[in-house]
């Protein structure tokens, strides 16, 4: 059966008839998403199924490697959408008189579950998941899944499944009741025996859901609402549930319908929508083909094994690499392997790893003193301190002992990728991998194409970043390539308004706050956790080295803070008093910003406005993302903010700085900036507005969906 979708006819759902069983075939690869012409082939099909009298039941299933595995998200950006034509036809398969089953495996989510859910009954592969997603795209799901979801398996595991997103196995899915049987989906025996259980079966009463444990779950998930009041998902989660347990089918239904049709065109779903694709654009690259040649990589070193190199090692080692963790000294391995115990000891308890995972992964990581271990690694990621000379020397050395087709990776986080590779003397092998803290959890990799990079290395680092579960953004060799460039302005900001009269605790306030920008953190307490010495010293050697700004007053905050020792968390004095964890206001980080502010001739103030505190931390580094696109330093406006919400915590729902820009408007953002450069006087340019911010603010353009068109960084 041809369907036809837009302009050209698919062939994306097929009916046919096996035997005394009617069969409707979805094949849309890749995934068999729910797309306008999938959803008109199954309504085409259902029709003949109806006229067919003669067939005793109707199978749903699927080709290629997976059930349905979703809607069309791009769908949703259409003003023109509707699920109803979909709704009504799950309305007929429930209502059918003779029994339709679904045939699931592979990755059975949203809109390929709420089809399941339909179904009489529902046979599964080993193996398969089944998920309602639809939360971390800032919606419900939005074809009955509210209604049916807890009516089969009970409101406690519907409420979990629908408000975490997270996916279940089939195991699980059996014993809740989500699917009736574990089977082959080729074996066409046991799914006719299958088809002929649920005929006779009838349809079971679904249990009732009024109770006591039902009103604590309802009470959960509308305290959960509570707290996120700038995410309305949670709220209709949280009503729709409640309909289903409190009223009839079709009134649950008209209240998911209505969040449903509210939720898709609101901001937070646009901006999840936003990242959904900015993540998988990030990883394509304008002038690297999507086949390009990988070299092989099974075995990896790491040099250097503090912080970083352990948090790396575990990562690759998760991944079922083999990994050689080298150091300068036995102690430091083993400090390493105290940490690589400590981590996985967390994954064991908090139910992510098997014990036996949790060993076997450990015994993938060798440690070994000295860098010669590393001679036969395909991958070798350096991680040694952030320390121009010593990454150089660490260059040369690894340069002479790695084989030859060995990729070489820095894990620098400002230094000059190019001069590292240039010291190997193969910098074709060369290219930075800048992994975030900690870094076995961290979701970003940065990743920073020399001028030299050889294609295959950064396709192979795109694929082993994958293979390791990292979203990546690749940046161009700039000081603090995309994320911490950015960051630099904020903490620029940030002590500014310090020297200036805001406290630390009114400034992380606004960052914090959602109502302003809902980071997980503000930028004080950020760096007092990273430490203020690791970041004054990565200033004080910018400066030195002449690449960066001349003002005397140039974060002259932490400058001070790391000569007189305050060197954040890990010595109890930072921007705050650390009472363990716990930060408190200090007015002796007041009295030395008032000091140095004398020294230095600013003037103090009291007052300080949220908006004002928001607006100086905010602009400028929307400023600076603008720079770095016309670099060409990132690709896209999309992967800045991939960066910046995998990296950074910059929340989800407001889609990354730039979407979020893009919602307060460039021309308003503009004029700040002119407004702050006009009441300092800027002698330093720091509020000069980049050129293509203005071009874009006067187009009435969108800088999150602004791509340089290809070309090099
Ligand atoms: P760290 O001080 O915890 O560890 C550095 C390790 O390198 C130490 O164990 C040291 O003994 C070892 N080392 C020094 N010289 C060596 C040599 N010649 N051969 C072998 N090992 C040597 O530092 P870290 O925080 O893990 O940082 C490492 C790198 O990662 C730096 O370039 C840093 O800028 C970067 N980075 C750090 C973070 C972070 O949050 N800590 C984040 C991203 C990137």
């Amino acid at each position: 059966m041809a369907v036809e979708s837009g302009e050209e006819m698919a062939e994306t759902v097929t009916f046919a008839r096996e035997g005394a069983l009617a069969v409707l075939s979805i094949d849309n690869p890749p995934v068999n998403a729910l797309s306008r012409s999938v959803i008109e082939g199954l309504i085409a099909g259902f029709d003949l199924f109806e006229k067919d009298g003669s067939a005793d039941g109707l199978i749903i299933r699927c080709a290629g490697r997976t059930f349905v595995a979703g809607g069309d998200i791009a769908l949703f950006d259409n003003p023109a959408f509707s699920a109803e034509p979909l709704n009504a036809l799950l309305d007929r398969i429930a209502a059918s008189s003779r029994p339709v089953v679904g045939v699931l495996f592979g990755t059975v989510l949203g809109g390929g579950l709420e089809l399941a859910l339909a179904c009489h009954g529902r046979i599964a592969a080993e193996g398969t998941a089944f998920g309602m997603p639809e939360i971390r795209l800032g919606l419900i799901p939005g074809s009955h899944g509210t209604q049916r979801l807890p009516r089969l398996v009970g409101l406690a595991e519907a409420a979990r499944m629908i408000s975490t997103g997270e996916a279940i196995g089939t195991e699980k899915a059996l014993e809740i009741g989500l699917i009736d049987r574990i089977a082959d989906p080729m074996d066409g025996a046991a799914i006719a025996d299958f088809v002929g259980y649920v005929a006779s079966r009838g349809r079971p009463e679904p249990a009732p859901l009024q109770g006591r444990a039902d009103q604590e779950v309802l009470d959960g998930l509308r305290k959960t609402a509570a707290g996120k009041p700038q995410e309305p998902a949670y709220r209709a989660v949280a009503e729709a549930l409640a309909a289903a347990i409190e009223r009839p089918f079709a009134e649950g239904a008209a209240i998911e319908a209505d969040w449903f049709a509210r939720l898709v065109p609101s901001v937070p779903a646009r901006a999840q929508r936003h990242l959904f694709f900015a993540e998988r654009a990030a990883a394509s690259i304008p002038d690297l083909p999507k086949e390009s040649p990988t070299r092989s990589v099974e075995q990896v070193g790491i040099l250097g094994a503090g912080t970083m190199g352990t948090g790396i090692a575990l990562s690759f080692a998760l991944a079922g690499f083999e990994v050689i963790l080298s150091d300068t000294e036995q102690s430091a391995i083993d400090r390493a392997f105290e940490g690589l115990s400590d981590a996985l000891g967390a994954f064991v308890r908090r139910g992510r790893l098997s014990d036996e995972a949790a060993k076997t992964t450990l015994a993938r990581i060798e440690g070994a003193v000295g860098a010669a271990a590393l001679a036969s690694s395909d991958l070798v990621v350096e991680a040694v301190f952030e320390d121009m000379e010593l990454k150089l020397a660490v260059a040369r050395e690894l340069g002479s002992l790695c084989n030859p087709g060995a990729i070489i990776a820095t894990n620098t986080s400002t230094l000059d990728v190019n001069a590292i590779a240039a010291a190997t003397g193969r910098p074709g092998d060369v290219i930075g991998t800048h992994f975030f803290s900690p870094a076995h959890i961290m979701r970003l990799l940065e990743v920073v194409r020399g001028k030299s990079t050889a294609p295959d290395v950064l396709q192979t680092i795109l694929r082993t970043a994958r293979r390791i579960g990292k979203t990546v953004v690749v940046s161009g060799v700039c000081y603090g390539f995309i994320g911490n460039r950015m960051a630099e302005v904020y903490m620029r900001e940030s002590e500014a308004m310090q020297l200036e009269g805001a406290s630390p605790q009114d400034i992380d306030r606004v960052i914090e706050d959602p109502a302003f920008l809902g980071m997980s953190m503000g930028p004080s307490r950020m760096l007092d956790m990273a430490g203020v010495d690791v970041g004054a010293r990565t200033v004080i050697e910018w400066v030195a080295s002449g690449a960066g700004p001349r003002d005397p007053a140039y974060r002259a905050l932490c400058r001070r803070m790391y000569e007189t020792g305050r060197h954040g968390q890990k010595s109890g004095l930072g921007y705050y008093l650390y009472e363990g964890r716990k930060a408190l206001p200090d007015p002796d980080h007041s009295a030395l910003c008032t000091g140095l502010a004398a020294e230095l001739g600013i003037a103090r103030r009291k007052h300080f406005p949220e908006e004002e505190i928001f607006e100086r931390l905010f602009f400028p580094m929307v400023n600076e993302a603008a720079l770095i696109l016309e670099e060409k330093i990132a690709y896209r406006g999309s992967d800045i903010d991939v960066a910046w919400t995998s990296g950074y915590g910059f929340p989800r729902w407001r889609g990354g700085p730039l979407f979020m820009a893009d919602e307060i408007g460039l021309a308003r953002i503009v004029t700040g900036m002119e407004h702050y450069a006009a009441r300092g006087g800027d002698p330093y340019g720091y509020w000069s507005v980049a050129p293509l911010l203005r071009r874009l603010a006067e187009e009435g353009g969108r800088i999150s969906k602004w791509t340089s068109q290809g070309g090099r960084p």
